[in-house]
């Protein structure tokens, strides 16, 4: 079905035992299979350092156990994140809602003192019998 892989646990052993003696081209002819290849396993065997992008391997995000600074919980998430998910969307869903009720208790008393005269009147006689 799938390609067989020119590298296999024999081939690796060699490599780890001799790929110092050789070069990589050299190498990739005893193995019998390209260059790529050959430095493609000498980077996943740790044998190698190769510079260059396609042969760097794909580590996983750098991860951390800190308390989350609002529910404490220790999931683990992407380092320099210091609120959990739940944490995080449960924030952003209350700002939305603070914001929509912010607007309404600036709105609310301006309609009460427009469509009710007397209280206008009351609470101005109030202000100056105090005042
Ligand atoms: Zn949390």
């Amino acid at each position: 079905m799938g390609q067989k892989s020119p590298i296999t646990s024999d081939v690796e052993q060699f490599l780890k035992n001799k790929h110092k003696q050789h070069t990589h081209k050299e190498l990739a002819q005893i193995i019998g299979c390209c260059i790529e290849t050959v430095r493609r396993a000498l980077v996943r065997l740790d044998l190698e350092v190769i510079h260059g992008a396609k042969y760097q391997r794909r580590l996983p995000p750098k991860k951390w156990g800190r308390p989350c600074i609002i529910c404490g919980c220790k999931k683990q998430r992407p380092k320099m994140q210091f609120k959990c998910q739940a944490c995080h969307d449960r924030e952003r869903d209350q700002d939305k809602h603070i914001a929509h009720q912010k607007s309404r208790t600036i709105t609310l008393p301006q309609v009460q003192l427009c469509q009710n005269k007397n209280v206008r009147v009351m609470v101005t006689k109030e202000n100056l019998l105090t005042g």
